[in-house]
């Protein structure tokens, strides 16, 4: 079903991304809880809680395409519950200022706010400005469910090999390919009619979610992501291990790790 969406053309896609996401920003949270069922939650928890296993020392962190902080807030409560780590730094950076804004106002409510502990930033993640975000400056780059609303996934993944440190951990949280035919076709039914549904009924606004929706469908599948990531220069898991990737509810979403050398 196509509910009459039209294929965006490369050019105009920052743009309508850019409305897209001013549109749904102060609706964002809400309705990532009812098209997911809550299920992001476990997805980011799972996703933040893999990414430094042993790494006790307070990291250097860049969350790109941040948004409302969903990312940062977790992995700054997780250094501090689990690492006792209060000198942990993440840089928010996301392209839409209005998204940054929403979460500039929920860090307000935590303890981390006007410290420097967070930060954030407007910024294009193909092309980081390199007089603030320095080559080999950071221990870990995080994107979540943001790297598919990009233009160029290449320029995204070269600007992540740069800012990060040798031996510092790419990690990317995103929707991907369901490999079971049955588990797929149920979850086709419900993204394509159920998400601009519940676009409509909670957020008053069908088109942005049919976007959402549609840019899932196009993003590459698991393998060849993997491919684009050792493309950028990082080391993954090896795909016959089964370490290239992570799926999480056979492939609605995955983690995908490089690690610079
Ligand atoms: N990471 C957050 C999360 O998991 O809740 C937000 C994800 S939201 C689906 C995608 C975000 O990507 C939006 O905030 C959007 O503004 C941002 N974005 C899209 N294109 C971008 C780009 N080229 N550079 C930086 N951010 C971008």
């Amino acid at each position: 079903t196509s509910f009459g969406f039209r294929t965006v053309p490369e050019d105009e896609k920052e743009h309508l991304v850019k409305n897209v996401f001013d549109s749904v920003a102060s609706s964002y949270d809400l309705m990532n809880d009812a098209s997911s069922l809550g299920v992001h939650r476990l997805w980011k928890d799972t996703f933040v809680s893999s990414l430094r296993p042993g790494r006790k020392g307070p990291l250097r962190c860049i969350d790109v395409a941040g948004g409302t902080g969903d990312i940062a807030l977790r992995i700054l409560d997780y250094a501090r519950e689990e690492y006792a780590d209060r000198e942990t730094t993440v840089d928010v950076v996301d392209i839409n200022g209005q998204m940054l804004k929403e979460g500039f106002r929920r860090f307000k409510k935590t303890m981390y706010h006007n410290t420097p502990q967070i930060s954030f930033y407007e910024a294009n993640a193909q092309e980081l400005p390199s007089s603030q975000f320095t080559d080999d400056s950071y221990d870990l780059y995080t994107i979540a469910f943001g790297i598919r609303n990009c233009t160029s996934i290449p320029a995204v993944l070269s600007e992540a090999y740069r800012v990060l440190k040798p031996g510092g951990t790419f990690a990317c949280l995103e929707f991907s390919k369901v490999n079971n035919p049955l588990l797929s076709f149920a979850y086709d039914q419900y993204s394509f009619s159920m998400i601009p549904l519940l676009g409509t009924i909670l957020a008053g606004d069908r088109a942005s979610y049919q976007y959402l929706v549609e840019s899932i469908r196009k993003f590459p599948p698991q393998p060849e992501f993997a491919k684009m990531i050792r493309e950028a220069g990082f080391t993954t898991g090896k795909e016959i291990d089964g370490g290239a990737w992570t799926d999480l509810w056979g492939g609605v979403a995955c983690i995908h790790t490089g690690v610079k050398i």
